[in-house]
């Protein structure tokens, strides 16, 4: 592989720190500007969101553009909503709330921006649900001769599964059609449950809950299900309480967790006793409130990621596999593993493309190495057809992706007609989509 020599924890984003320049638009005029003076001058340009990739795919040593000050609502039309794409996903409740729409599904955290998001195939959970980038329609890019192209169902419609999820290759997005659903509120179920039952029932409660995830704790045989059910926005909304929120969310799921995860760090051997321990302390609740406050949860603990999405039916599989693999190593890890799944699409490079997937993230703590936890893992995900999260840590170069991705070279096709110059390239471009 183009980075073996080097540990997982070396290709953090940190990787490339130091663009040569920050450019800080506030307008299109300026990023195309931008991205003129970049080509005349011979310097790459990546745009970054809120930087909260695991991998150092929105790292540069040329210009990086901070796209922040370019966001908002540009247009609404019916469900279809027009939005600058250094508009973050947590300003959307108040922007789209007007509107009475939401965003359709959500992953974990909404710090993301919108254009960072779509462009590494962010997603949540629900198998009738496909990641973010499904639900874009439209896209205005400026590529690399500083021009601006559309790419919607009319026009240049040929690039549209490629734009929706671009890692960031083909050009700076500049605005992102999207479509949302009317606002809703999401029923939730959360509790314990033993994992050999969750997976025996995997199929069945994915297929009978909208948003169906679960969290398998390491060296215990219990997981935290958690069953998120769709209901009409005027349904009674049971919010949870302001401290009973703030006690599961934020304290026990971070404030907690971290000194657990020291607790972790520094006497290992007590992992397995501690997180025995935590399977009893959280989940165990069942509210109802607006989609976004249930899909979203503060995440204020550091840790890295791996995450890899395998064929749906099979999960149980693999998670049998490591959980018995993980004794067997002698590991100890605190963190949980969480387990999801999204419908197929049509995307060229989504985790979901052309069948239905299942998602396994893998969590150590950042002041862990998580290489050879990673690295082993990495082989078995491969051996199921695994392909990895653009945004998180893995180990894959083209030429092993080109055989996870049937439309693969049909990308590439587009990234040298779009940037035949290699203007939005980086070193983590270079590993996953060849030089
Ligand atoms: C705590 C945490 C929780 C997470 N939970 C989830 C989850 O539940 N589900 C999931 O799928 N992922 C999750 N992620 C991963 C995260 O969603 C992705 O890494 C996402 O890309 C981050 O968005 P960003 O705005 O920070 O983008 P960045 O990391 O800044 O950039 C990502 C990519 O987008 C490109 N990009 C950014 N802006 C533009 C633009 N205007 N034009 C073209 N390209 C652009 C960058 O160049 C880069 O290639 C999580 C990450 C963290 C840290």
């Amino acid at each position: 592989m183009a980075e073996a020599g080097h540990t997982l924890a070396e290709l953090g984003p940190l990787r490339e720190r130091h663009p040569r320049h920050i450019a800080q638009p506030t307008s299109v005029d300026e990023v195309v500007e931008v991205v003129r003076f970049a080509r005349s001058h011979d310097l790459t340009v990546k745009p970054v969101g809120a930087g909260h990739s695991f991998t150092s795919i929105a790292a540069t040593t040329g210009i990086q553009l901070d796209i922040a000050a370019i966001d908002g609502v540009l247009a609404v039309d019916g469900n279809l909503v027009t939005l600058a794409a250094g508009t973050n996903l947590h300003q959307l409740p108040e922007l789209l709330g007007p509107y009475g729409l939401a965003l359709a599904n959500m992953g974990d955290i909404d710090r993301q921006t919108i254009a960072g998001a779509t462009s590494t195939g962010t997603h949540g959970t629900g198998a009738a649900f496909g990641g973010l980038a499904t639900q874009i329609r439209a896209v205005t890019l400026v590529t690399a001769d500083g021009t601006l192209l559309r790419v919607s169902e009319t026009e240049n419609a040929e690039l549209l599964p490629a734009a929706r999820l671009g890692l960031g290759a083909l050009g700076v997005l500049v605005d992102l059609t999207i479509e949302c659903v009317p606002a809703f509120l999401l029923s939730a179920v959360e509790k314990p449950e033993p994992l050999a039952a969750v997976l025996e029932n995997w199929s069945a409660s994915t297929a009978a809950t909208d948003h169906f995830e679960f969290y398998v704790w390491p060296h215990t045989d219990t997981v935290l299900s958690k069953y998120n059910t769709r209901l009409p926005i005027d349904a009674e909304r049971r919010p949870v309480g302001r401290f009973a929120g703030w006690w599961e969310d934020d304290f026990m799921s971070n404030t907690v967790l971290a000194a657990k995860l020291e607790l972790g760090r520094a006497f290992p051997a007590f992992t397995p006793a501690v997180n025995r321990f935590a399977t009893r302390l959280v989940g165990d609740r069942s509210y109802t409130d607006v989609s976004h406050e249930v899909f979203v949860a503060p995440r204020r603990t550091r840790f890295v990621e791996m995450e890899y999405a395998v064929p749906f039916d099979v999960v149980p599989e693999i998670v049998r596999e490591i959980h018995a693999l993980i004794e067997a190593k002698g590991w100890k890890i605190s963190f949980p593993i969480e387990v999801r799944s999204a419908a197929p699409d049509d995307l060229w490079l989504s985790t979901a493309t052309g069948r239905p997937s299942g998602y396994l993230a893998f969590h150590r703590y950042y002041r862990e190495d998580p290489t050879e936890y990673f690295r082993t893992i990495e082989h078995i995900m491969m051996t199921y057809g695994g392909r990895p999260h653009w945004g998180k840590m893995h180990n894959r170069d083209a030429e092993s992706l080109r055989a996870a991705y049937p439309r693969f070279d049909d990308f590439v096709a587009v990234r040298d007609r779009l940037d035949p110059q290699r203007v939005f390239g980086n070193a983590y471009l270079e590993r996953v989509l060849g030089a």
